[in-house]
């Protein structure tokens, strides 16, 4: 089955249950100030959950383009040394607002699942919230029962609140989820250790394909939990994960979804892929960021230097060093990849295609620019790698950092990735006060040409939230004219 045609079943199979099919919001979020970028299918719905809309059906499917490099989920580190964490990915999705609830969607996932794709029902294992008591909330009988009598008891793990139960934020709706795990390890391997039920973190090949949240509770202010008068299913399945096992791949990166792409670089650079670890992460991580850059772009979000833009802007030069690196790609190459993946896309998401040229241009742009300062800083850097062991210490210095940043416009987790390539780290509080330093500096360098202004209060408070850190400077200046 081709990708194109899974992913037509998957939306056909709803319909037939029922559900509107809607197309997939923005990559970029654009109504939802906590958030920079779509990172999972409810996430254009959450109005209908918190009730402060009426969903135009109560049953609803589609696929969503999520990225997942920032905040709460952030997936960037992964992506590249495994087989199926992306930064863009699709995410199918069923929802139920007020309406079905566990037993239909279960038994729905299942009968996709087993019947449709017809994936080997002995591979597949499910999860359930086992309950915690200490914060009120009950196991999920219902859930167990329900998978109970569809995979028997044995196929059931029971998972803690990190993995089984989902809030919203600190208040408001929340409930359990249950996962659908497959095992795509090779067959002498599953009779090695046979017997155990395994999930993800045991095994790099068994694999999370699918999570059904069932939203029946609302968090309250005094940390107590009520039964929701109406209650929601939320489901999410990883679309790329989805056809790899469908296909029987061991890797998403050996499915139709990323072959293309990574046969095109292997071409182009007269390497084959599959010949060795570090050429074969740098196929890997590109034909990923390509995808994530080029929804982007065509979603509005140009590459910039601040917030989403500079999200884009370093995953577009993470990519363009590896090219240079590991793949000999002195001259821009990405754009290279943007009619095939716009051909991919066709029908799906036709936002690529009418913008072929445009998300083209941009993205040999951007490339043009950074490869102008790549080659001298990969040398500046070597050297302060050099000197920084030179010194007995494996941690570059946070003015190191900046100077490669603000010089050679190499973003602090390019750096970073460089350093621990070489077994060495980089000194992250001490970039932040060497960038800090040089905002006070323009700061008062600004501030000598506007003198009849006095400045009342002004805070250095720096607030950052995992891999955006290097851009979410927050500073409140009060002026008062005298
Ligand atoms: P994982 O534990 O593998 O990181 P998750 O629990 O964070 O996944 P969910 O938030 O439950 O993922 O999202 C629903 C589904 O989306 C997952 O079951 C998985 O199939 C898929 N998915 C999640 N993150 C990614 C990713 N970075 N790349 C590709 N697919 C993903
Ligand atoms: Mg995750
Ligand atoms: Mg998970
Ligand atoms: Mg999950």
């Amino acid at each position: 089955m081709t990708s194109t045609e899974i992913r037509q079943h998957f939306l056909a199979f709803f319909q037939s249950k029922g559900h509107l099919i809607v197309p997939s919001a923005p990559l970029v979020a654009k109504n939802d100030p906590t958030l920079l970028f779509n990172n999972s299918g409810m996430a254009q719905f959450k109005d209908f959950f918190l009730g402060n809309g009426t969903p135009p059906s109560k049953r609803i499917a589609d696929t969503q383009k999520c990225l997942r490099v920032s905040g709460k989920h952030n997936d960037l580190e992964d992506v590249g040394f495994d087989t199926y964490h992306h930064t863009m990915f699709e995410m199918l999705g069923n929802w139920s607002f007020g309406d079905y609830f566990k037993k239909e969607a279960l038994a729905w996932s299942w009968e996709l699942l087993t019947e449709v794709y017809q994936l080997p029902k002995e591979r597949i294992y499910v999860s359930v919230f086992e309950g915690d008591a200490k914060d009120g909330v009950p196991f999920d009988q219902e859930a167990f029962d329900i998978w109970k009598a569809i995979v028997g008891e044995e196929r059931i793990i029971l998972g803690n609140k990190k993995d089984n139960f989902w809030e919203m934020g600190e208040t408001g709706p929340c409930g359990p989820c249950s996962e659908i795990h497959i095992d795509l390890r090779n067959q002498d391997e599953v009779d090695r250790i046979s017997g155990k039920s395994l999930v993800n973190a045991d095994h790099p090949q068994v694999v999370e394909i699918w999570n059904n949240v069932f939203m029946q509770f609302e968090r309250m202010a005094d940390g107590s939990l009520v039964s929701l008068p109406s209650k929601h299913v939320d489901t999410g399945m990883g679309f790329e994960r989805l056809c790899m096992a469908i296909q029987g791949k061991q890797s998403n990166y050996d499915t139709d979804v990323f072959q293309g792409s990574i046969q095109h670089l292997a071409k182009k650079s007269g390497i084959a892929y599959g010949q060795d670890k570090w050429t074969d992460i740098a196929m890997r991580v590109i034909s990923d960021h390509i995808r994530a850059i080029a929804f982007s772009i065509s979603d509005g979000q140009l590459p910039s230097n601040a917030k989403a833009g500079y999200v884009i802007r370093r995953i577009l030069r993470r990519a363009v060093r590896y090219g240079y690196t590991y793949l000999g790609f002195k001259e821009p190459f990405m754009y290279e990849l943007i009619p095939l993946l716009a051909q991919q896309f066709k029908g799906v998401f036709d936002e690529l295609i009418s913008q072929e040229a445009f998300v083209a241009k941009v993205i040999y742009e951007e490339e043009v620019s950074f490869l102008r300062t790549l080659s001298t800083g990969l040398v500046r850097l070597d050297k302060l790698m050099e000197d920084t062991q030179a010194k007995g210490t494996q941690i570059l210095t946070g003015e190191d950092v900046f100077e490669l940043n603000d010089t050679y416009g190499f973003p602090v987790d390019l750096t970073a990735l460089i350093a621990r390539e070489k077994g060495m780290d980089i000194d992250e509080p001490g970039f932040q006060l060497a960038l800090n330093a040089q905002k006070n500096r323009s700061r008062k360098d600004a501030g000598a040409s506007a003198e009849d202004w006095v400045i009342l209060f002004d805070s250095d408070e720096v607030s950052f939230v995992g891999y955006d850190h290097a851009t979410w400077t927050t500073r409140i200046v009060k002026y008062q004219k005298v």
